[in-house]
């Protein structure tokens, strides 16, 4: 089978100053893993990328360990296992773990989780049921608390994250639901497909403005994907005792020298804002609680998903950096093979 031959794999060929050039990256051959005792084999069918790998590519201080040069870089990756010296892990079994960027990944059993897919995709375990959708309901239900009746605004509203989030709040009983993204298109799915009740394009200018109507003159929860100017914004724009969960930074991930922070700070105290940075990796706990509710809520029908495939490992650097740009709709994938 065409499939079960030699693959590609991405190497981190140099740290990137600024947004990653391409030779940052090295697109190599991979052979065919050999199986170890008690191990598994997996041909890997999608992988997943995330705007937390660029700052794992620096080696600046961080909160995530950096690749190390040379290294075949990683992150989440479902697959399905050819061969297995344990009987947990059937041949034929698919199975999510951490050896993204790569056609193969071979390890220990322990390494791998099995996965059902009689009735979700496999790529539902790298978006509402990965990473995404655990970082969207932990930051909505136990970082900003969403209670019955919130105006809830969500940046970068029609990536991964954020078009869970967006969702996970109206379960959590959200009055009104309103996102931000960077085009006309990603505006429109936001209230056609994803829940939103209103949405806006950030590179349209006036966001205070945008903001104020698409929310009816009220937040009550910020979840911040971006920080930035739409931070500063947010904080205009909260309501007394308002919750801001801080989630991530992109619109900063790629500038070497930090712009100022939200010069409107002081606006907390007035307004009695709370304002809390989280890791997702922190709730382990909260892993089963997520999984049944997310769960449901795709089995019902009541969440939705948004992904945006690109096939072929060669083609993982571009897209990695399309993240920057917004090249994505959704959760962005590699199908390893066409
Ligand atoms: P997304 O799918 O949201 O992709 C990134 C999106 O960010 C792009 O599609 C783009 O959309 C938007 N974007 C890029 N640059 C800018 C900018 N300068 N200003 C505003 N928007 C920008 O990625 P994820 O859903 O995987 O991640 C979203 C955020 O969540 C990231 O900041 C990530 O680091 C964070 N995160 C945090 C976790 C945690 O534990 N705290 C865990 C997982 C993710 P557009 O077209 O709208 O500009």
């Amino acid at each position: 089978m065409a499939d079960q031959g030699p693959g590609l794999a991405v190497r981190l060929a140099r740290r990137p100053r600024g947004v990653p050039a391409m030779d940052c990256f090295e697109v190599v051959p991979q052979p065919v893993p050999e199986l170890v005792t008690g191990g598994v084999v997996v041909r890997n069918e999608f992988f997943s990328l995330d705007p937390y790998m660029r700052g794992r590519m620096s080696d600046a201080r961080s909160y995530a360990a950096p690749y190390e040069l040379g290294e075949i870089m990683h992150g989440d990756a479902v697959g399905r296992v050819v061969a297995s010296g344990d009987p947990a892990i059937p041949v034929g079994a698919s199975v999510v773990h951490s050896d993204g960027w790569r056609a193969w990944s071979a390890g220990p059993a322990a390494r791998y989780r099995v996965v059902d897919t009689a009735k979700l995709s496999p790529t539902a375990y790298l978006g509402p049921l990965g990473l995404p959708g655990f970082t969207a309901y932990v930051g909505m239900k136990h970082i900003a608390r969403v209670r019955e009746g919130d105006v809830v605004f969500v940046s970068a509203a029609a990536g991964a994250v954020g078009s869970l989030a967006g969702q996970v709040a109206r379960q959590l009983g959200a009055g009104r639901v309103v996102g931000s993204a960077g085009s006309a298109a990603k505006v429109a799915l936001l209230t056609s497909e994803l829940g939103f009740d209103a949405a806006f394009n950030y590179k349209d200018g006036n966001l205070a403005g945008q903001l104020r109507a698409a929310a009816n003159g009220r937040v009550d929860v910020y979840f911040d994907n971006v920080g930035g100017e739409q931070l500063e914004v947010a904080i205009g724009a909260m309501a007394r005792f308002g919750r801001i969960a801080l989630c991530g930074m992109i619109s900063v991930y790629n500038e070497t020298v930090l712009p100022p922070g939200p010069a409107n700070i002081g606006m907390l105290i007035g307004k009695r804002l709370a304002m809390r940075g989280f890791l997702v990796t922190d709730h382990e706990n909260l892993r089963q609680e997520f999984e049944r509710a997310m769960a449901g809520w795709l089995a019902d029908g009541s969440v939705r998903t948004a992904e945006t495939v690109v096939t072929g490992v060669e083609h993982a650097p571009q897209a990695f950096t399309d993240l920057f740009t917004g090249g994505n709709t959704g959760k962005l994938l590699v199908r390893v093979e066409a």
